[in-house]
C-alpha cells in the first residue's frame, strides 16, 4: 500500500518533495480496525535487501513517517513461509502495549474523524467552519485546511 494512501502531508503546496517521497513508498500490509477501518499498524516483510544502504535509508524514512503519525509499524523477517501462530503472537505483542481503554478511545476518536471529508483538490482532511457574514451567516461548512491557498468547500 502506498504511504500516500495512509498519510497526508500538511500544507502540500509547500511540501511537494515530501508528498512525492511518500507517494513512491509502500508498506506490505496495513492492519485496520474491524469497525471503522481506521489504520492500526503497518506491517513490513524485511528481506536481505533491507541491509543495503539505500534500503536502510528508506526504512529509516518510513519509520519516521509512522512515528510522526503515531501509528505502529511491525517488521517481520521475510521468510518463505509463516505460521499463523507466530504472526498472531507478534501482532498481539504489539497491541498488548495499548491497553483496552486506549484502543476504545482510539476507535471513538477515529469514528469522529472518519466523518470529516477530505479536500477534493489537496487530499487532506478538511476543517469545520462557520459562515461569518452574508445571507448564510451561521451556516456550517467544511473548508480545506490549506486555506487561503485552497478555497475548496464541502457542504456540512
Ligand atoms: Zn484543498
Amino acid at each position: 500500500m502506498s504511504l500516500s494512501d495512509i498519510f497526508f502531508v500538511r500544507r502540500p503546496d509547500q511540501n511537494i518533495s515530501y508528498r512525492n517521497k511518500i507517494d513512491r513508498k509502500h508498506v506490505d500490509f496495513l492492519i485496520c480496525s474491524n469497525d471503522t477501518l481506521r489504520p492500526l499498524a503497518g506491517a513490513e516483510l524485511d528481506d536481505t535487501s533491507h541491509n543495503k544502504p539505500d534500503r536502510v535509508e528508506r526504512d529509516r524514512f518510513v519509520n519516521e513517517v509512522f512515528k510522526s503519525a503515531e501509528l505502529k509499524l511491525i517488521r517481520f523477517e521475510n521468510k518463505r513461509t509463516y505460521t499463523i501462530q507466530e504472526v498472531r503472537e507478534r501482532i498481539d505483542e504489539i497491541f498488548a502495549e495499548l491497553s483496552k481503554e486506549e484502543v476504545k478511545t482510539y476507535a471513538a476518536v477515529s469514528s469522529e474523524k472518519a466523518s470529516v471529508p477530505t479536500c477534493p483538490k489537496c487530499g487532506i482532511p478538511m476543517v469545520l467552519r462557520e459562515e461569518k457574514k452574508g445571507d448564510r451567516a451561521g451556516e456550517k461548512f467544511y473548508g480545506c485546511s490549506n486555506f487561503h491557498k485552497c478555497r475548496e468547500v464541502v457542504r456540512y
